[in-house]
């Protein structure tokens, strides 16, 4: 393992996309020096196909969840298999769940609905939420305010939007993750806000196979480039890298539960 352990808070890695190089893409992450893998489930049947690869990694963890693009699915039966799936130690989050109204895939009032359900089987469970919110800012804060001291904490996945919203949602209790859209030179707004939050609420993640950093924008996105992302928040900070490493893996180790000697 080389001397900086990374935590990738947030990577799909049971996407058809590593159909066929699954074991070599983890492995690159491990020699690119990640030590520990958010695996995140989008549906019911990708949360079973994510846990069945943290239990063939110690170091990756699962989340169990439906993806907003999937809220016309969200029937009772599913409600209740992502409540059985969260009860395997090995799932530590319920997500990603939220609000996408770029895209659109189911209506906004059944997006709502979904989100809250699953918002309250969170706090039955006691369980921490993996969050995706896109063109949603204002209604995902409004309906997490509803449940403000019930959450057991959670993580704003990927997020994009400028530093008085991060401030909003930490006041929530969430902790803010950067992607690889950190990286884009254009990205001034969360530039920003990546150079003025509390550095003990700051995650990093990939989002893979999606969102490639600049170095390697328009590729296959894997867990080794949560790199980049690191390096990008220690320059625009001017922290070291190693501080960011320690720091953004110990929040991810706080924020989902896990006891992990890494470095
Ligand atoms: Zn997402
Ligand atoms: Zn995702």
């Amino acid at each position: 393992m080389p001397a900086l352990p990374l935590a990738d808070a947030h990577a799909h890695l049971d996407m058809p996309e590593y159909t066929t190089d699954q074991p070599q893409i983890i492995q690159q992450a491990q020699e690119a020096g990640v030590g520990l893998i958010i695996n995140v489930g989008i549906s019911v049947k990708n949360s079973h196909e994510v846990l069945a690869t943290a239990r063939r990694y110690p170091w990756i963890y699962a989340t169990a969840g439906v993806h907003p693009h999937g809220a016309n699915h969200v029937s009772p039966e599913a409600l209740a298999a992502v409540a059985l799936l969260l009860s395997d130690p090995k799932v530590v989050a319920l997500g990603e769940i939220g609000l996408d109204f770029y895209r659109r895939r189911a209506p906004e009032d059944v997006q709502e609905q979904v989100f809250r359900q699953f918002l309250d089987l969170a706090v039955s469970l006691g369980k921490p939420v993996v969050i995706h919110t896109r063109d949603a800012a204002d209604r995902t804060l409004a309906i997490l305010r509803d449940f403000r001291q019930r959450l057991t904490g959670g993580v704003m996945h990927c997020f994009s939007g400028t530093y008085d919203e991060a401030v909003a949602f930490l006041d929530l209790g969430l902790d803010i993750s950067f992607s690889g859209v950190l990286t884009y030179p254009n990205a001034k707004p969360l530039h920003d806000a990546a150079r003025r939050l509390p550095l003990d609420r700051l995650l990093i993640e990939t989002d893979a196979p999606y969102l490639s950093p600049q170095p390697r924008r328009g590729q296959r996105n894997e867990p080794a480039f949560v790199r980049f992302t690191a390096q990008t928040l220690a320059d625009l900070r001017g922290q070291p890298l190693a501080v960011i490493a320690a720091q953004t893996w110990d929040n991810t180790c706080r924020v989902f539960g896990i006891h992990s000697e890494g470095h």
